[in-house]
């Protein structure tokens, strides 16, 4: 590892490998710090994503475990709405391998000239004059200290650097939902359909997921919110109910634990020498909690606004600020924004709510289905939500 590159990035997860891969196609000097042993192991996620991926990155079909064509959601009542890809405007999505997806990514970026040190975490940040120079690295046993112009915090919901920095980044209790997944193998599923299962009794504030990766295996996880989480109501103890009803023969092949935040985003995602992405900055979607691809564009574009800023020879906040200005005005930016409202609003809702919105949108006629016939058949059946609505119209125009 040597002791000053351009650009130091800490954690190397979808966002951090992005990032890299960014810097040194710009032919900057980058590293790539990872705490853990292991690139992409062990698999935090349940995997799955839109096909909007495309869009962001060309997808390998290695990383892929199945394609998904439509969704099962299952309200409170037992109700079942499934959506076929033309609700989903044709849009199918992939469950992903992200053992090999990660890595996959993280061997790209070194493939681009980036160095990578797995076990090895950084431990402070270096601070002169307020602005950000490096961090301290605690590595084989030793602990050195690194010198970046700009270093990149993709250290993921857990993230601590940019808190070091001095930016505050507190997770409310409430908008962290704490989860619990189950990769499981021996159960009957359709290969073809991720399934969401809502309501109180079965993941408060919460769903449960079942998110199918092809030859009767599954992710099947639940987040419940923590301000939810008590003794015996533990995400665990919802879990274990629902395989124990749903599949009593199947085999848990894995256990995985972790949380995603369902908050607003950081009020700033950059300081003097810091930029900020993907999961450490907040960026998971609010509803779905899925950040896999927010990571990817955030890194990718961190990565290209440092290298553009270090050829400028301007590191400042003022200058690295492109980057929060452009994923906020993104696509990307913009549905964060909405969907933290859309949450808002639905986080609350009782279940009997749950089961009249499932019911009215489930007698649609598929043929006819398109945004404007699914708020009227909304408001109509739900005449309560028409308030929520005209709350959200501006988000929604
Ligand atoms: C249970 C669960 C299910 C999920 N399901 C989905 C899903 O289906 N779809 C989806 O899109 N998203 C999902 N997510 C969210 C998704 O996993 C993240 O949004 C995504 O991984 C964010 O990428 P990232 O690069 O920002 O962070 P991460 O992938 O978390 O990578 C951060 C890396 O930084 C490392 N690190 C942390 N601190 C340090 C340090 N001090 N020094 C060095 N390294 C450090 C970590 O070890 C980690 O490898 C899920 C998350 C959880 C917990």
């Amino acid at each position: 590892m040597q002791n000053k590159y351009d650009v130091l990035i800490i954690g190397g997860g979808p966002g951090g490998a992005m990032a890299g891969k960014a810097v040194a196609d710009a032919g900057l000097s980058c590293c790539i710090i990872e705490k853990r042993p292991a690139i992409g192991a062990p698999v935090r996620c349940a995997e799955g994503v839109g096909s909007e991926i495309s869009d962001y990155i060309d997808l390998d079909p290695k990383w892929v475990s199945s394609t998904i064509e439509g969704a099962l959601l299952v309200a409170p009542d037992g109700q079942t709405l499934e959506l076929n890809p033309k609700m989903a405007g044709n849009e199918v999505g992939y469950v992903l391998d992200r053992k090999i997806f990660d890595r996959e990514l993280v061997w790209n970026a070194a493939n681009a000239g980036c160095d990578v040190f797995v076990k090895s975490r950084a431990s402070s940040a270096i601070m002169k004059d307020g602005k950000v120079c490096g961090a301290v690295i605690e590595t084989g046993g030793k602990t050195v200290e690194v010198y970046a112009d700009v270093v990149i915090a993709a250290d993921g919901v857990e993230s601590k650097f940019a808190r070091w920095c001095g930016i505050d980044t507190t997770v409310p209790f409430a908008e962290l939902e704490t989860c619990v997944q189950y990769l499981m193998t021996d159960i009957d599923i359709d290969s073809g359909q991720n399934a969401f299962y809502l309501g109180r009794e079965v993941a408060p504030e919460g769903y449960i997921w079942i998110f199918s990766k092809g030859n009767r295996t599954a992710n099947v996880g639940i987040g419940i919110s923590g301000k939810m989480c008590k003794e015996g109501k533990r995400p665990k103890d919802y879990l274990d109910a629902f395989v124990a009803k749903h599949f009593p023969q199947g085999k848990i092949i894995e256990l995985m634990p972790g949380g995603v935040s369902v908050c607003k985003p950081l009020a700033c995602t950059v300081a003097d020498g810091l930029i900020i992405v993907g999961d450490a900055a907040r960026l998971s979607d609010p509803i779905t909690g899925g950040g896999i691809i927010n990571a990817i564009y955030t890194g990718k574009l961190a990565g290209e606004v440092a290298a553009e800023c270090i050829a400028s020879g301007d590191c400042s906040k003022k200058a690295l600020m492109k980057y929060d200005t452009i994923w906020r005005s993104s696509k990307m930016g913009k549905s964060l924004a909405r969907n933290y409202q859309v949450k808002e609003i639905f986080i609350k809702l009782e279940d009997e709510k749950l089961n009249s919105i499932v019911k009215s949108v489930s007698t649609l006629d598929m043929e006819t289905f398109d945004t404007k016939h699914l708020l009227i058949k909304l408001v109509k059946y739900n005449p309560w939500l028409l308030k929520e609505i005209v709350t959200l119209k501006h988000l929604l125009e």
